[in-house]
């Protein structure tokens, strides 16, 4: 265990067993140099301990990363909830939760993730105030996370085509859900051709009706021929099989883990696609989400968001200079603003 917490340089690691709520929750506090850790809570079934304590790890560490890039006052921490057998006490089970976050005192924030939902966030809420994202401040960070991706598009956009504007520029769209859908309209509205897809058919047709965007199967994504290709949906899209089969000049879209395994990153590089790390271009939900909690305006937060415009050219810039993937130059960067002195010294 030690491990694994060393080579991810983390900070702290608690769990929680309570056996009344059936409660098994680990949280990870990655890094809290820059402030308060901030990252939603995960509920899913794990094969095993140790998978929820990997996947804990990781995704905390995601988090500082991207919160030194965004520029925002937050560490990087998340929390796993090991989902129990059904049935079981939905509420019961999220103030545990809830009661887990504030025995911290404020060091992690917790918010939605994958198996969670606001109805859950307003149990958490109810037994600490260390959460965002429940019916009581109303933070849905999905159309800052589109917004902050077209931002990043415009980035790459200028890198690759000495030009910042979309109009003309063909996007192929994986996943019509709450970015994907938010991403669709602002292209829209840039004057961008779009190619959609969505695992619901009915999603891609609303997309048809309201953007004239061209439908695609699921399964033509990644061959899609396009300057843009955008996975909006889930993580792992580009691996070593669909590398052989992109026909674009540019990969920009929400998805987490967007890359399988961190080489794939170099071969992108080596093919001459650019690529735009998914932490850095998706964190506008997390500068929704932190600003709003500081009670910042939504001009003022859109203004940052848009700052996810000149992070990507520049890491495109070093990129160039250093001939090293946008990826790595991505986690250089990280590092650097996280472990200054350390790397200073
Ligand atoms: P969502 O669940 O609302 O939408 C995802 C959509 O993708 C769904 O409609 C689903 O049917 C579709 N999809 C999944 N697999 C697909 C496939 N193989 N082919 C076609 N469509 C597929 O999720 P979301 O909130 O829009 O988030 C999208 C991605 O962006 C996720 O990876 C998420 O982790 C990431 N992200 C979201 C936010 C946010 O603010 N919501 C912030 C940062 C990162």
């Amino acid at each position: 265990m030690f491990d694994i917490i060393e080579q991810a340089r983390l900070g702290e690691l608690h769990f929680k067993s309570d056996p009344d709520s059936g409660l098994k929750s680990i949280i990870a506090i990655h890094n809290t140099k820059l402030g308060p850790a901030l990252g939603g809570c995960r509920c899913i079934e794990y094969h095993s301990d140790t998978a929820a304590i990997m996947d804990v790890v990781r995704l905390a560490r995601g988090m500082s990363y991207k919160a030194a890039l965004a520029k925002v006052p937050q560490g990087g921490g998340k929390a796993v909830i090991l989902k129990p057998a059904e049935p079981f006490d939905r509420k019961a089970l999220y103030q545990a939760f809830g009661r887990f976050v504030n025995e911290l005192g404020g060091r992690y924030i917790t918010a939605i993730d994958s198996g969670t939902t606001i109805h859950d966030m307003d149990q958490v809420a109810k037994v600490t105030p260390h959460v965002s994202g429940s019916h009581s401040d109303g933070l849905d960070p999905s159309p800052n996370t589109a917004l902050g991706v077209l931002a990043g598009m415009k980035a790459a956009a200028l890198q690759r085509y000495g030009n910042s504007k979309l109009k003309g520029l063909t996007v192929a769209i994986q996943g019509m859900g709450n970015v994907g859908f938010h991403l669709a309209s602002l292209l829209y509205e840039e004057g961008a051709r779009l190619l959609v897809t969505d695992l619901q058919e009915s999603k891609v047709k609303q997309a048809q009706t309201a953007f004239h965007a061209e439908p695609m199967s699921p399964d033509q994504f990644c061959s899609a021929h396009c300057h843009i290709l955008s996975p909006c949906g889930l993580g792992g899209v580009i691996n070593h099989e669909t590398i052989n089969v992109l026909h674009c000049d540019i990969i920009a879209g929400s998805a987490n883990n967007q890359l399988a395994t961190p080489d794939v990153g170099q071969q992108l590089h080596q093919r001459g696609i650019l690529y735009a790390p998914d932490y850095v271009i998706n964190a506008g939900g997390l500068i929704q989400v932190s600003m709003g909690l500081h009670r910042a305006t939504q001009q003022e937060i859109s203004n940052k968001t848009w700052g996810i415009s000149e992070t990507l050219y520049d890491i495109f810039t070093r990129s160039s200079v250093e001939n090293l993937p946008p990826s790595t130059i991505a986690d250089l960067t990280a590092e650097e603003i996280l472990y200054q002195e350390t790397v200073g010294a």
